[in-house]
Protein backbone atom coordinates (compact mmCIF):
# COMPACT_ATOMS: atom_id res chain seq x y z
CA UNK A 1 0.00 0.00 0.00
CA UNK A 2 2.70 2.06 1.14
CA UNK A 3 4.94 1.31 -1.82
CA UNK A 4 2.30 1.58 -4.41
CA UNK A 5 1.55 4.88 -3.20
CA UNK A 6 5.00 6.30 -3.49
CA UNK A 7 5.10 4.74 -6.89
CA UNK A 8 1.87 7.03 -7.90
CA UNK A 9 3.98 10.00 -6.68
CA UNK A 10 6.92 9.02 -8.64
CA UNK A 11 4.98 8.92 -11.87
CA UNK A 12 3.08 12.13 -10.95
CA UNK A 13 6.79 13.57 -10.90
CA UNK A 14 7.37 12.10 -14.05
CA UNK A 15 4.59 13.69 -15.35
CA UNK A 16 5.43 17.14 -13.80
CA UNK A 17 8.70 16.90 -15.64
CA UNK A 18 7.82 15.62 -18.90
CA UNK A 19 7.55 18.85 -20.86
CA UNK A 20 10.92 19.07 -20.18
CA UNK A 21 11.58 15.44 -22.14
CA UNK A 22 8.88 16.80 -24.74
CA UNK A 23 10.96 20.24 -25.36
CA UNK A 24 14.18 18.32 -25.62
CA UNK A 25 13.71 15.96 -27.73
CA UNK A 26 11.24 18.12 -29.90
CA UNK A 27 13.74 20.72 -30.24
CA UNK A 28 17.02 18.68 -31.35
CA UNK A 29 14.85 16.55 -33.05
CA UNK A 30 13.90 19.07 -35.72
CA UNK A 31 17.03 20.53 -35.46
CA UNK A 32 18.81 17.11 -36.35
CA UNK A 33 16.39 17.13 -38.96
CA UNK A 34 17.26 20.00 -40.74
CA UNK A 35 20.60 19.39 -40.28
CA UNK A 36 20.70 16.13 -41.52
CA UNK A 37 17.87 17.01 -44.66
CA UNK A 38 20.14 16.58 -47.70
CA UNK A 39 21.85 13.87 -46.28
CA UNK A 40 18.97 10.93 -45.81
CA UNK A 41 16.45 10.24 -48.90
CA UNK A 42 13.20 11.48 -48.29
CA UNK A 43 11.28 8.35 -47.38
CA UNK A 44 13.78 8.10 -44.31
CA UNK A 45 13.03 11.62 -43.30
CA UNK A 46 8.91 11.42 -43.58
CA UNK A 47 9.86 8.30 -41.25
CA UNK A 48 11.71 9.93 -38.80
CA UNK A 49 9.21 13.19 -38.61
CA UNK A 50 6.13 10.44 -37.86
CA UNK A 51 8.21 8.66 -35.28
CA UNK A 52 9.26 11.67 -33.88
CA UNK A 53 5.68 13.60 -34.03
CA UNK A 54 4.04 10.47 -32.78
CA UNK A 55 6.34 10.07 -29.81
CA UNK A 56 5.70 13.49 -28.50
CA UNK A 57 1.98 13.42 -29.39
CA UNK A 58 1.41 10.82 -26.96
CA UNK A 59 3.64 12.64 -24.13
CA UNK A 60 2.00 15.38 -24.82
CA UNK A 61 -1.06 13.30 -23.70
CA UNK A 62 0.44 12.11 -21.07
CA UNK A 63 1.39 15.73 -20.00
CA UNK A 64 -2.31 16.79 -19.86
CA UNK A 65 -3.62 13.56 -18.70
CA UNK A 66 -1.11 12.29 -16.20
CA UNK A 67 -2.69 13.98 -13.24
CA UNK A 68 -5.62 11.53 -13.89
CA UNK A 69 -3.43 8.29 -12.73
CA UNK A 70 -4.66 6.68 -9.30
CA UNK A 71 -3.31 4.29 -7.53
CA UNK A 72 -6.17 1.32 -9.34
CA UNK A 73 -4.83 2.58 -13.24
CA UNK A 74 -1.31 3.18 -12.05
CA UNK A 75 -0.15 0.10 -14.04
CA UNK A 76 -1.84 1.18 -16.66
CA UNK A 77 -0.38 4.70 -16.90
CA UNK A 78 3.26 3.29 -16.02
CA UNK A 79 2.80 1.69 -19.53
CA UNK A 80 1.52 4.51 -21.27
CA UNK A 81 4.91 6.47 -19.71
CA UNK A 82 7.33 3.61 -20.60
CA UNK A 83 5.82 3.44 -24.33
CA UNK A 84 5.90 6.98 -25.17
CA UNK A 85 9.84 6.53 -23.91
CA UNK A 86 10.81 3.60 -25.93
CA UNK A 87 9.13 5.18 -29.24
CA UNK A 88 11.22 8.11 -28.55
CA UNK A 89 14.57 5.79 -27.51
CA UNK A 90 13.60 3.90 -31.07
CA UNK A 91 13.39 7.10 -33.36
CA UNK A 92 17.06 8.28 -32.24
CA UNK A 93 18.51 4.76 -32.03
CA UNK A 94 17.23 4.20 -35.62
CA UNK A 95 18.09 7.72 -36.50
CA UNK A 96 21.64 7.51 -35.09
CA UNK A 97 21.39 3.95 -37.22
CA UNK A 98 20.49 5.80 -39.91
CA UNK A 99 23.20 8.75 -40.00
CA UNK A 100 26.08 6.26 -39.39
CA UNK A 101 24.91 4.86 -42.74
CA UNK A 102 24.16 7.88 -44.55
CA UNK A 103 25.41 10.64 -43.35
CA UNK A 104 29.30 11.74 -43.13
CA UNK A 105 31.30 11.51 -40.21
CA UNK A 106 30.94 14.95 -38.68
CA UNK A 107 26.89 14.22 -38.23
CA UNK A 108 28.12 11.01 -36.94
CA UNK A 109 30.04 12.87 -34.30
CA UNK A 110 27.60 15.09 -33.85
CA UNK A 111 24.30 12.78 -33.03
CA UNK A 112 26.77 10.94 -30.39
CA UNK A 113 26.99 14.18 -28.84
CA UNK A 114 23.08 14.61 -28.81
CA UNK A 115 22.39 10.87 -27.96
CA UNK A 116 24.75 11.44 -25.13
CA UNK A 117 23.35 14.18 -23.42
CA UNK A 118 19.97 13.05 -24.44
CA UNK A 119 20.82 9.59 -22.45
CA UNK A 120 21.75 11.66 -19.26
CA UNK A 121 19.03 14.26 -19.07
CA UNK A 122 16.83 11.41 -19.68
CA UNK A 123 17.75 10.46 -15.85
CA UNK A 124 16.42 13.12 -14.13
CA UNK A 125 13.00 13.45 -16.52
CA UNK A 126 11.86 10.38 -17.22
CA UNK A 127 14.16 7.57 -14.07
CA UNK A 128 11.38 8.19 -11.27
CA UNK A 129 9.00 5.15 -12.94
CA UNK A 130 10.17 1.64 -12.97
CA UNK A 131 11.42 0.91 -16.26
CA UNK A 132 10.62 3.97 -18.32
CA UNK A 133 14.34 5.05 -18.69
CA UNK A 134 15.71 1.69 -19.97
CA UNK A 135 12.97 1.78 -22.18
CA UNK A 136 14.13 5.39 -24.02
CA UNK A 137 17.94 4.70 -23.63
CA UNK A 138 18.13 0.34 -24.62
CA UNK A 139 15.91 1.13 -27.78
CA UNK A 140 18.44 4.58 -28.75
CA UNK A 141 22.28 2.94 -27.64
CA UNK A 142 21.77 -0.45 -27.73
CA UNK A 143 20.58 -0.52 -31.56
CA UNK A 144 23.63 1.90 -32.14
CA UNK A 145 26.25 -0.34 -30.14
CA UNK A 146 24.51 -3.40 -32.17
CA UNK A 147 25.53 -1.63 -34.80
CA UNK A 148 28.66 -0.52 -34.26
CA UNK A 149 29.41 -4.21 -33.04
CA UNK A 150 28.58 -6.19 -36.38
CA UNK A 151 30.67 -3.50 -38.66
CA UNK A 152 33.61 -5.81 -38.06
CA UNK A 153 36.28 -3.37 -37.25
CA UNK A 154 38.14 -2.76 -34.07
CA UNK A 155 37.35 0.83 -33.90
CA UNK A 156 33.64 -0.10 -33.92
CA UNK A 157 34.33 -2.85 -31.70
CA UNK A 158 35.94 -0.36 -29.33
CA UNK A 159 33.01 2.14 -30.07
CA UNK A 160 30.43 -0.45 -29.10
CA UNK A 161 32.20 -1.60 -25.83
CA UNK A 162 32.57 1.76 -25.09
CA UNK A 163 28.57 2.27 -25.40
CA UNK A 164 28.10 -0.78 -23.55
CA UNK A 165 30.13 0.74 -20.54
CA UNK A 166 28.14 4.07 -21.22
CA UNK A 167 24.74 2.18 -20.72
CA UNK A 168 25.73 0.24 -17.77
CA UNK A 169 26.87 3.87 -16.07
CA UNK A 170 23.65 5.38 -17.29
CA UNK A 171 20.98 2.52 -16.03
CA UNK A 172 23.07 2.43 -12.43
CA UNK A 173 22.91 6.31 -12.23
CA UNK A 174 19.45 5.72 -12.99
CA UNK A 175 18.87 3.03 -10.80
CA UNK A 176 20.42 5.04 -7.71
CA UNK A 177 18.25 8.42 -8.73
CA UNK A 178 14.86 6.15 -8.51
CA UNK A 179 15.77 5.06 -5.16
CA UNK A 180 17.26 8.61 -3.99
CA UNK A 181 13.38 9.37 -4.92
CA UNK A 182 12.00 6.85 -3.49
CA UNK A 183 13.72 7.41 -0.17
CA UNK A 184 12.89 10.99 -0.58
CA UNK A 185 8.77 10.48 -0.96
CA UNK A 186 9.24 7.64 1.95
CA UNK A 187 10.44 10.46 4.20
CA UNK A 188 7.60 12.84 3.28
CA UNK A 189 4.61 10.53 3.69
CA UNK A 190 6.86 9.58 7.20
CA UNK A 191 6.83 13.37 7.68
CA UNK A 192 3.14 13.43 6.98
CA UNK A 193 1.81 10.69 8.77
CA UNK A 194 3.44 11.71 11.67
CA UNK A 195 1.90 14.96 11.24
CA UNK A 196 -1.62 13.95 11.34
CA UNK A 197 -0.83 12.06 14.31
CA UNK A 198 0.59 15.00 16.05
CA UNK A 199 -2.64 16.97 14.68
CA UNK A 200 -5.08 14.54 16.41
CA UNK A 201 -3.47 14.26 19.29
CA UNK A 202 -3.01 18.12 19.57
CA UNK A 203 -7.01 17.96 19.03
CA UNK A 204 -7.93 15.30 20.91
CA UNK A 205 -6.03 17.00 24.17
CA UNK A 206 -7.75 20.10 23.00
CA UNK A 207 -11.02 17.62 23.30
CA UNK A 208 -10.56 16.25 26.60
CA UNK A 209 -9.15 19.42 28.44
CA UNK A 210 -11.86 20.92 26.86
CA UNK A 211 -14.71 18.60 28.47
CA UNK A 212 -13.02 18.87 31.95
CA UNK A 213 -14.96 20.59 33.97
CA UNK A 214 -11.73 22.65 36.10
CA UNK A 215 -9.53 25.52 34.44
CA UNK A 216 -6.40 23.86 33.25
CA UNK A 217 -3.10 25.99 32.30
CA UNK A 218 -0.26 24.96 30.86
CA UNK A 219 2.95 26.63 31.30
CA UNK A 220 6.60 25.94 29.79
CA UNK A 221 9.96 25.96 31.35
CA UNK A 222 10.12 29.36 31.41
CA UNK A 223 7.26 29.67 32.70
CA UNK A 224 5.06 31.17 30.11
CA UNK A 225 1.33 30.26 29.59
CA UNK A 226 0.96 27.83 26.48
CA UNK A 227 -2.48 26.42 26.87
CA UNK A 228 -5.76 27.43 28.89
CA UNK A 229 -8.77 24.84 28.18
CA UNK A 230 -12.50 26.39 27.68
CA UNK A 231 -13.51 26.26 31.15
CA UNK A 232 -10.02 28.07 32.54
CA UNK A 233 -11.47 30.77 29.55
CA UNK A 234 -14.52 30.69 31.34
CA UNK A 235 -14.05 30.64 34.39
CA UNK A 236 -11.08 33.60 34.33
CA UNK A 237 -13.15 35.31 31.33
CA UNK A 238 -10.19 35.68 29.13
CA UNK A 239 -9.43 33.60 26.17
CA UNK A 240 -6.09 32.22 25.90
CA UNK A 241 -5.85 34.25 22.59
CA UNK A 242 -5.96 37.58 24.83
CA UNK A 243 -3.25 36.00 27.55
CA UNK A 244 -0.94 34.99 25.04
CA UNK A 245 -0.76 38.48 22.98
CA UNK A 246 -1.21 40.65 26.23
CA UNK A 247 2.69 41.11 27.53
CA UNK A 248 1.94 41.23 31.35
CA UNK A 249 2.37 38.57 33.04
CA UNK A 250 -0.24 36.39 33.23
CA UNK A 251 0.66 35.27 36.77
CA UNK A 252 -0.16 38.66 38.17
CA UNK A 253 -2.77 39.24 35.96
CA UNK A 254 -4.86 36.42 37.10
CA UNK A 255 -3.48 35.96 40.74
CA UNK A 256 -3.86 38.01 43.66
CA UNK A 257 -1.02 37.75 46.28
CA UNK A 258 -3.19 38.35 49.30
CA UNK A 259 -1.44 35.17 51.15
CA UNK A 260 2.29 36.32 50.44
CA UNK A 261 1.56 33.58 47.84
CA UNK A 262 3.60 34.54 44.45
CA UNK A 263 2.29 31.94 41.92
CA UNK A 264 5.08 32.49 39.74
CA UNK A 265 7.67 31.97 42.43
CA UNK A 266 5.77 29.46 44.81
CA UNK A 267 4.32 27.58 42.64
CA UNK A 268 5.35 27.53 39.16
CA UNK A 269 8.90 27.59 39.84
CA UNK A 270 8.28 25.10 42.42
CA UNK A 271 7.32 22.60 40.50
CA UNK A 272 9.87 22.94 37.84
CA UNK A 273 12.82 22.98 40.52
CA UNK A 274 11.66 20.16 42.48
CA UNK A 275 9.34 18.18 39.99
CA UNK A 276 6.61 17.42 43.02
CA UNK A 277 2.52 18.00 43.02
CA UNK A 278 1.68 21.24 45.20
CA UNK A 279 -1.78 21.62 46.30
CA UNK A 280 -3.16 24.83 47.82
CA UNK A 281 -6.42 26.11 49.16
CA UNK A 282 -9.04 28.99 48.73
CA UNK A 283 -6.75 31.17 46.61
CA UNK A 284 -7.89 34.26 44.93
CA UNK A 285 -7.88 34.17 41.51
CA UNK A 286 -9.01 37.66 39.24
CA UNK A 287 -11.13 37.49 36.50
CA UNK A 288 -10.49 40.12 33.39
CA UNK A 289 -13.57 42.19 34.85
CA UNK A 290 -11.12 42.91 37.95
CA UNK A 291 -14.04 40.51 40.09
CA UNK A 292 -12.24 37.99 42.60
CA UNK A 293 -13.20 34.56 42.80
CA UNK A 294 -11.99 31.49 45.73
CA UNK A 295 -10.14 28.78 43.58
CA UNK A 296 -8.59 25.74 45.02
CA UNK A 297 -5.33 24.21 42.68
CA UNK A 298 -3.03 21.70 41.69
CA UNK A 299 0.37 22.25 40.45
CA UNK A 300 2.10 18.81 39.18
CA UNK A 301 4.77 18.74 36.60
CA UNK A 302 4.65 17.54 33.30
CA UNK A 303 7.38 15.37 32.45
CA UNK A 304 9.09 13.79 29.24
CA UNK A 305 8.61 9.72 28.86
CA UNK A 306 12.27 9.27 29.28
CA UNK A 307 13.47 12.17 31.70
CA UNK A 308 12.58 13.05 35.35
CA UNK A 309 13.46 16.95 34.49
CA UNK A 310 10.08 18.54 33.94
CA UNK A 311 8.61 19.89 30.59
CA UNK A 312 6.29 22.50 32.05
CA UNK A 313 3.64 22.94 34.67
CA UNK A 314 -0.26 22.16 34.54
CA UNK A 315 -2.30 23.90 37.03
CA UNK A 316 -5.52 22.46 37.72
CA UNK A 317 -8.12 25.11 39.44
CA UNK A 318 -11.70 24.79 40.39
CA UNK A 319 -13.80 27.50 41.57
CA UNK A 320 -14.92 26.52 45.00
CA UNK A 321 -16.88 29.98 45.61
CA UNK A 322 -20.06 27.92 45.74
CA UNK A 323 -18.56 25.26 48.12
CA UNK A 324 -17.22 27.87 50.25
CA UNK A 325 -21.01 28.86 50.33
CA UNK A 326 -22.29 25.76 50.73
CA UNK A 327 -19.88 24.68 53.57
CA UNK A 328 -20.68 28.34 55.05
CA UNK A 329 -24.59 27.21 55.09
CA UNK A 330 -23.72 23.39 56.29
CA UNK A 331 -21.53 24.94 59.29
CA UNK A 332 -23.01 28.59 59.96
CA UNK A 333 -26.23 30.16 61.06
CA UNK A 334 -27.92 31.55 58.52
CA UNK A 335 -29.25 34.09 61.40
CA UNK A 336 -26.46 34.93 63.28
CA UNK A 337 -23.01 33.41 61.59
CA UNK A 338 -22.37 31.45 64.68
CA UNK A 339 -21.22 27.85 64.25
CA UNK A 340 -24.68 25.99 63.97
CA UNK A 341 -25.76 22.68 65.92
CA UNK A 342 -24.83 20.00 63.01
CA UNK A 343 -20.89 20.83 63.61
CA UNK A 344 -21.06 21.11 67.00
CA UNK A 345 -21.15 17.88 68.06
CA UNK A 346 -18.46 16.34 66.11
CA UNK A 347 -16.52 19.51 67.26
CA UNK A 348 -16.97 18.92 70.64
CA UNK A 349 -15.98 15.32 70.46
CA UNK A 350 -13.07 16.54 68.82
CA UNK A 351 -11.73 18.98 71.32
CA UNK A 352 -12.61 16.65 74.25
CA UNK A 353 -10.75 14.08 72.74
CA UNK A 354 -7.53 15.91 72.09
CA UNK A 355 -8.07 17.56 75.68
CA UNK A 356 -8.06 13.90 77.01
CA UNK A 357 -4.43 13.08 74.71
CA UNK A 358 -2.59 16.08 76.08
CA UNK A 359 -4.35 16.42 79.34
CA UNK A 360 -5.75 20.05 78.72
CA UNK A 361 -8.94 21.60 80.46
CA UNK A 362 -11.84 22.44 78.54
CA UNK A 363 -15.17 24.08 79.16
CA UNK A 364 -18.15 24.66 77.98
CA UNK A 365 -20.73 27.69 78.65
CA UNK A 366 -24.78 27.24 78.09
CA UNK A 367 -26.16 30.32 77.60
CA UNK A 368 -30.16 30.76 77.51
CA UNK A 369 -31.61 34.90 76.88
CA UNK A 370 -33.70 35.49 80.03
CA UNK A 371 -37.21 35.84 79.27
CA UNK A 372 -37.00 35.91 75.68
CA UNK A 373 -40.56 35.33 75.11
CA UNK A 374 -41.71 38.77 76.69
CA UNK A 375 -39.24 40.54 73.99
CA UNK A 376 -40.94 38.92 71.49
CA UNK A 377 -44.18 39.49 72.45
CA UNK A 378 -43.47 43.10 73.10
CA UNK A 379 -41.46 44.34 69.89
CA UNK A 380 -42.17 41.58 67.62
CA UNK A 381 -40.45 38.04 66.41
CA UNK A 382 -38.06 40.43 63.62
CA UNK A 383 -37.00 42.25 66.88
CA UNK A 384 -36.05 39.44 68.41
CA UNK A 385 -34.10 38.40 65.55
CA UNK A 386 -31.79 41.45 65.83
CA UNK A 387 -31.77 40.89 69.51
CA UNK A 388 -30.15 37.67 68.68
CA UNK A 389 -27.83 38.70 65.79
CA UNK A 390 -26.51 41.49 68.50
CA UNK A 391 -25.83 38.95 71.58
CA UNK A 392 -24.50 36.58 68.82
CA UNK A 393 -21.84 39.55 68.05
CA UNK A 394 -20.84 40.11 71.28
CA UNK A 395 -20.14 36.06 71.87
CA UNK A 396 -18.36 35.96 68.77
CA UNK A 397 -15.89 39.16 69.78
CA UNK A 398 -15.41 37.98 73.33
CA UNK A 399 -14.29 34.52 72.91
CA UNK A 400 -10.88 33.92 71.68
CA UNK A 401 -10.06 32.55 68.09
CA UNK A 402 -9.46 28.46 69.22
CA UNK A 403 -13.41 29.24 71.16
CA UNK A 404 -16.15 27.96 69.52
CA UNK A 405 -19.31 29.64 69.87
CA UNK A 406 -22.51 28.04 68.25
CA UNK A 407 -26.01 28.52 68.10
CA UNK A 408 -27.45 25.54 69.95
CA UNK A 409 -30.94 26.16 69.97
CA UNK A 410 -33.81 28.91 68.99
CA UNK A 411 -32.09 31.61 71.36
CA UNK A 412 -29.35 29.54 73.28
CA UNK A 413 -25.80 29.16 72.57
CA UNK A 414 -22.93 27.08 73.52
CA UNK A 415 -19.43 27.89 73.56
CA UNK A 416 -17.00 25.34 73.85
CA UNK A 417 -13.27 26.92 75.46
CA UNK A 418 -10.07 24.41 75.00
CA UNK A 419 -7.14 24.62 77.15
CA UNK A 420 -9.84 26.95 79.49
CA UNK A 421 -9.51 25.66 83.41
CA UNK A 422 -13.44 26.67 85.29
CA UNK A 423 -11.99 29.46 86.76
CA UNK A 424 -11.22 31.27 82.99
CA UNK A 425 -14.40 30.09 82.04
CA UNK A 426 -16.28 31.38 84.77
CA UNK A 427 -14.01 34.58 84.51
CA UNK A 428 -15.22 34.94 80.26
CA UNK A 429 -19.12 34.34 81.26
CA UNK A 430 -19.17 36.97 83.97
CA UNK A 431 -17.64 39.21 80.97
CA UNK A 432 -20.20 38.01 78.32
CA UNK A 433 -23.07 38.36 80.63
CA UNK A 434 -21.87 41.83 81.81
CA UNK A 435 -21.13 42.78 78.14
CA UNK A 436 -24.85 41.93 77.45
CA UNK A 437 -26.43 43.26 80.81
CA UNK A 438 -24.85 46.50 79.56
CA UNK A 439 -25.64 46.36 75.91
CA UNK A 440 -28.52 48.92 74.46
CA UNK A 441 -29.85 46.86 71.41
CA UNK A 442 -31.04 49.63 69.39
CA UNK A 443 -33.67 48.41 66.74
CA UNK A 444 -34.38 49.54 63.60
CA UNK A 445 -37.36 51.33 64.68
CA UNK A 446 -35.45 53.10 66.64
CA UNK A 447 -36.69 51.12 69.80
CA UNK A 448 -33.77 50.34 72.60
CA UNK A 449 -34.09 46.69 74.36
CA UNK A 450 -31.83 46.01 77.07
CA UNK A 451 -31.97 41.86 77.55
CA UNK A 452 -29.77 39.91 80.07
CA UNK A 453 -28.59 36.22 79.80
CA UNK A 454 -28.23 33.74 82.36
CA UNK A 455 -24.91 30.95 81.71
CA UNK A 456 -24.68 27.77 82.94
CA UNK A 457 -20.73 26.43 82.79
CA UNK A 458 -19.21 23.15 82.93
CA UNK A 459 -15.63 21.90 82.46
CA UNK A 460 -14.43 18.52 81.39
CA UNK A 461 -13.06 15.45 84.25
CA UNK A 462 -11.00 12.95 82.72
CA UNK A 463 -12.35 11.08 80.12
CA UNK A 464 -15.99 12.75 80.61
CA UNK A 465 -18.44 12.24 77.64
CA UNK A 466 -19.64 14.95 75.55
CA UNK A 467 -23.66 14.28 76.27
CA UNK A 468 -22.33 14.75 80.33
CA UNK A 469 -20.91 17.90 79.95
CA UNK A 470 -23.73 19.25 77.98
CA UNK A 471 -25.64 17.87 80.36
CA UNK A 472 -23.70 19.59 83.48
CA UNK A 473 -23.78 22.87 81.50
CA UNK A 474 -27.12 22.51 80.66
CA UNK A 475 -28.15 22.08 84.41
CA UNK A 476 -25.65 25.17 85.68
CA UNK A 477 -27.95 26.68 83.18
CA UNK A 478 -31.09 25.85 85.04
CA UNK A 479 -29.88 26.53 88.25
CA UNK A 480 -28.18 29.81 87.23
CA UNK A 481 -32.12 30.62 85.82
CA UNK A 482 -33.31 28.90 88.95
CA UNK A 483 -31.51 31.42 91.21
CA UNK A 484 -32.95 34.43 89.95
CA UNK A 485 -31.84 34.75 85.60
CA UNK A 486 -28.98 37.55 84.68
CA UNK A 487 -25.86 35.19 86.28
CA UNK A 488 -23.30 32.87 85.79
CA UNK A 489 -23.68 29.52 87.19
CA UNK A 490 -20.95 26.33 87.83
CA UNK A 491 -21.65 23.30 89.91
CA UNK A 492 -19.23 22.21 91.71
CA UNK A 493 -20.41 18.73 92.18
P1 LIG B 1 -36.31 32.04 80.15
O1 LIG B 1 -35.77 33.21 80.88
O2 LIG B 1 -36.86 31.00 81.06
O3 LIG B 1 -35.34 31.51 79.19
O4 LIG B 1 -37.54 32.62 79.44
P2 LIG B 1 -37.73 32.67 77.89
O5 LIG B 1 -38.89 33.52 77.58
O6 LIG B 1 -36.48 33.08 77.24
O7 LIG B 1 -38.10 31.19 77.64
P3 LIG B 1 -37.41 30.23 76.61
O8 LIG B 1 -35.97 30.18 76.81
O9 LIG B 1 -38.15 28.97 76.65
O10 LIG B 1 -37.68 31.04 75.26
C1 LIG B 1 -37.87 30.47 74.02
C2 LIG B 1 -38.40 31.56 73.15
O11 LIG B 1 -37.42 32.05 72.29
C3 LIG B 1 -39.51 31.04 72.29
C4 LIG B 1 -39.39 31.76 71.03
O12 LIG B 1 -40.38 32.72 70.93
C5 LIG B 1 -38.06 32.48 71.12
N1 LIG B 1 -37.26 32.14 70.02
C6 LIG B 1 -36.65 30.97 69.74
N2 LIG B 1 -36.00 31.06 68.57
C7 LIG B 1 -36.17 32.31 68.08
C8 LIG B 1 -35.76 32.99 66.92
O13 LIG B 1 -35.06 32.51 66.05
N3 LIG B 1 -36.15 34.29 66.77
C9 LIG B 1 -36.91 34.90 67.70
N4 LIG B 1 -37.27 36.17 67.50
N5 LIG B 1 -37.35 34.27 68.78
C10 LIG B 1 -36.99 33.00 69.00
MG1 LIG C 1 -34.50 28.84 75.90
MG1 LIG D 1 -34.67 31.98 77.30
Amino acid sequence: MQESTIELEQLLEAGRKIHLAIFGNLILGLWILIVVWNALPPMLLTGGVLLLVISLLIRVILMLNYQKATQETLPQWQRYFIFASFLTGVFWGVGSILLELYATDVYQGFIAFIVGGLAAGGIVTSSSIRWNYPAFILPMLLSLACFYFYQNDETHLLMAIAIFIFIFIMLSSAIGFRKLQFEKYKMLQEIMVAHDKLQISEQQMKDITNSMGEGLLVFDTSGELIFLNAEGERLLGWSLQELLEDKQEICYKIHTQENGLDMKEHLIQKVLVYGETLRVSNQQFKRKDGTLFSVSLTAAPIHSKEGVESKGVVVLFEDITIKNHLEELAFHDALTGLYNRGDFDKKLKEELTRALRYERSLSLLMLDIDFFKKVNDTYGHQAGDEVLKGIATIIATSIRKNDYGARYGGEEFIVILPETDTTEAIALAERIKDAIEKNAFYLSNDTVIHVTISIGVASSTKGILPECLIESADNALYKAKANGRNRVWFDLS
